[in-house]
C-alpha cells in the first residue's frame, strides 16, 4: 500500500505563519524616493508581494505579512529603504519551517 503524499503550495505554507503587529513600521521607504526607479526592484523580489506601484508611479509598501527576509533591503539598499527587524515579540513566527 502506498500513502498519498500531499505537497503544500507556497500560499498554504505562508498561511501557517503567525504575525504579531505592534503598529511600528520596521521598513520605511526613504522620503522622496518613492518614485526612484531602483525601488521597483522591490516589487519584483519581495516573496510576499508587499510592494506595489500606485497610479502616481510611486512605490508603496504594505508591511502586513512581512517575512523579514531582507530581500528588499539587499535589492534596493539603504539609500532607498530604512530597514530593521521589528522590536521584540513582534513580527513573523514561522511554522513548520
Ligand atoms: S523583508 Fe522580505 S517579505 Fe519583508 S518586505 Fe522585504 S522582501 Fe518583502
Amino acid at each position: 500500500m502506498s500513502e498519498a503524499i500531499q505537497v503544500m503550495g507556497l500560499k498554504a505554507k505562508l498561511g501557517l505563519d503567525v504575525f504579531k503587529n505592534n503598529d511600528e513600521f520596521h521598513i520605511k521607504i526613504v522620503a522622496g524616493c518613492e518614485k526612484d526607479p531602483r525601488l521597483k526592484k522591490a516589487i519584483l523580489v519581495c516573496p510576499a508581494g508587499l510592494y506595489s506601484e500606485n497610479s502616481e508611479g510611486e512605490v508603496e509598501l504594505n508591511q502586513d505579512g512581512c517575512l523579514e527576509c531582507g530581500t528588499c533591503r539587499i535589492a534596493c539598499g539603504s539609500d532607498l529603504l530604512e530597514w530593521h527587524y521589528p522590536s521584540g515579540g513582534a513580527g513573523v513566527q514561522f511554522r513548520f519551517g
